[in-house]
């Protein structure tokens, strides 16, 4: 008896024969549109490669100065972790905690998980918690919002650009080039092909 294999789409359960689109092409469902596959050129690699860079770019991103303020010869740096306490200490506390959550947590778990799938499918690592780890993966992608923090970063640049003297610290420098690291990692992970190589991987090592 011969095994069939269905994929069910992630939106709308609707049952369907597995496509295999070529690398550069997209496969959507035909009930609800929802992206279903999206192959990309050495998915693993890439994600891999980038998310060791965001590793490396998010403690300076986080720690250093993005921002110097001079106002009447004194000078203040502001730190994307300065802000989240400066939030909390005037008593805006949900504020605080949604910008840390959505620019400090979110982001970090989001590079911290893309960097152990890759890894371990890079290296043809098997691991129980492969799947934990991917379902975690793509529910907090939709969390880390650091374009939020950098439309934030801008207004206030704007509004301070008039009254004080603004200079730019080296955080910011490695808080854009996280954002970029960011979006490139969000466009190579290719989830179908994810999904694939850790059943593959966790069922041919299986005891
Ligand atoms: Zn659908």
């Amino acid at each position: 008896m011969s095994r069939i294999e269905l994929d069910a789409c992630a939106q709308c359960d609707l049952l369907l024969n597995p496509a295999r689109p070529a690398v550069g092409d997209n496969a959507r469902c035909p009930r609800c549109g929802y992206l279903l596959q999206r192959p990309r050129k050495q998915s693993i690699e890439r994600t891999f490669a980038l998310s060791a860079a965001g590793l490396i770019l998010i403690l300076p991103a986080n720690l250093l100065p993005l921002v110097g303020i001079k106002v009447l010869g004194n000078t203040r740096d502001g730190t994307l972790w300065s802000g989240v306490v400066t939030l909390y200490q005037e008593d805006m506390w949900a504020v605080a905690i949604l910008v840390f959550l959505s620019s400090i947590l979110f982001p970090l778990a989001n590079i911290v998980l893309s960097l152990l799938v890759s890894g371990h499918l890079y290296f043809r690592k098997p691991n129980r918690f492969l799947p934990r780890w991917m379902r975690w993966l793509q529910h907090i992608e939709e969390w880390a919002m650091l374009e939020v923090y950098t439309l934030g970063i801008i207004v206030a640049c704007v509004k301070l650009a008039s009254m004080a003297e603004l200079r730019f610290g080296f955080g910011l420098y490695a808080f854009v080039t996280l954002l970029i690291v960011n979006a490139m990692l969000a466009s190579s992970l290719d989830q179908y092909l994810f999904w694939r190589r850790i059943e593959q991987l966790n069922h041919s090592h299986a005891p």
